[in-house]
């Protein structure tokens, strides 16, 4: 499991049980601080009691934790009456924004995924070679390997014949070595790069398991890494998008064969909510104002003022957010689409895993 992925798992499962707004979710490009000041000025003018007691002291702690840390890219998920503390660094400038809720409002969080798949990249030759594991856009390498490997044949004694043998040999030798490593750090998505052949015949070594994960081969100088950086993840966004034109072609045939293909908000609640989702697809942007009933967590669209089904306490939420939230809780892949055709079905859609 990729790190962006475990965070918003566990953001998703997070609420106040008695739906109190005491989540403050902070997105934050590092900068600009008099947006902190106005929403948290903003805030404390609605909030009452204990939840802006709760409000003021969740803040005091994230304002700690920006004082003394870095200026970058970061959410911030916080509340001081759940001593709940976490940090996701993003790695891409960021919208601002504070949301106070009764669950972390994880779809900024989600929507960056999805544009960021995450992959595995190896850049080789015939002696080096480095395993770079890219989540949420942000780069780590991995692993460093490299291999002595005799590239001319210098000492005297030997045939030609005899040298090549023995360079190819351990060629192959380190191969094995940087495919083992390959083995333990590889995700669903592998790119190979590197200058000429190598990375060629390195492919043709893999088993089938990482052939299938293979997405592209890149040409590449071995010290290009920016170059190469910049190259693969336009590979990962092309992919992605290709794969989103497929699922939607899927999704249409689904919904005209009565199959597993539903749409429109209010069938989408209800399989949210019955965990029936594989695959949630929301469009883009898309926000709809509606309620969550603060006893048994029903979600609907416009207003309520009680629960329909336990005529229980409502408050106003996003339902768009209410709907990827239990989709998350129920490991359902999310993506965001925009376009016409996404807006026809109902802004949502979604591939079951059963009916
Ligand atoms: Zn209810």
């Amino acid at each position: 499991m990729e790190l962006c992925d475990e965070a918003i798992k566990e953001l998703s499962s997070i609420y106040d049980e008695e739906s109190m707004d005491t989540f403050v979710s902070l997105y934050f490009d590092g900068k600009d601080r008099k947006f902190i000041y106005r929403r948290e000025k903003a805030v404390m003018a609605v909030l009452k009691g204990e939840e802006l007691d709760n409000f003021v002291k969740t803040m005091e702690e994230i304002k700690e934790f920006l004082g003394k840390k870095h200026a970058g890219n970061v959410a911030i998920f916080a509340s001081h009456k759940h001593a709940y503390f976490k940090v996701v660094d993003i790695p891409v400038k960021i919208k601002n924004l504070l949301v106070v809720d009764s669950s972390p409002y994880i779809r900024p969080l989600v929507e960056l995924t999805d544009t960021w798949e995450s992959f595995t990249l190896v850049l080789l030759n015939t002696n080096h070679a480095k395993i770079f594991s890219i989540s949420c856009g942000k780069i780590t390498e991995k692993k460093r390997l490299s291999a002595y490997i005799m590239n001319k044949h210098k000492k005297g004694g030997w045939s030609q014949a005899r040298f090549q043998r023995l360079r190819k040999g351990s060629i192959h030798a380190f191969f094995v070595e940087v495919m083992e490593e390959l083995q333990k750090y590889a995700n669903a998505n592998i790119i190979i790069a590197g200058p000429g052949q190598a990375k060629y015949e390195f492919k043709s070594m893999l088993p089938k398991s990482l052939q299938e994960k293979l997405v592209d081969t890149i040409d590449v100088d071995i010290e290009d890494e920016h170059d190469l950086f910049e190259e693969s993840m336009a590979v990962m966004a092309e992919k992605e998008m290709e794969e989103k034109k497929d699922t939607m072609q899927h999704l249409k045939k689904e919904i005209l064969r009565d199959g597993l293909g539903v749409c429109g908000v209010d069938d989408i609640i209800e399989a949210a909510r019955n965990g029936q989702i594989e695959l949630l697809l929301v469009e883009k942007g898309y926000k709809l104002r509606g309620w969550i009933c603060e006893n048994c967590q029903a979600v609907g669209k416009g207003t309520a003022k009680e629960c329909p089904y336990c005529h229980g306490k409502t408050s106003e939420a996003d339902v768009i957010e209410e709907i990827i939230e239990f989709a998350e809780r129920t490991d359902a892949k999310v993506e965001f689409i925009s376009g016409d055709e996404i807006k026809n079905l109902g802004h949502v859609a979604a591939l079951l895993r059963y009916k």
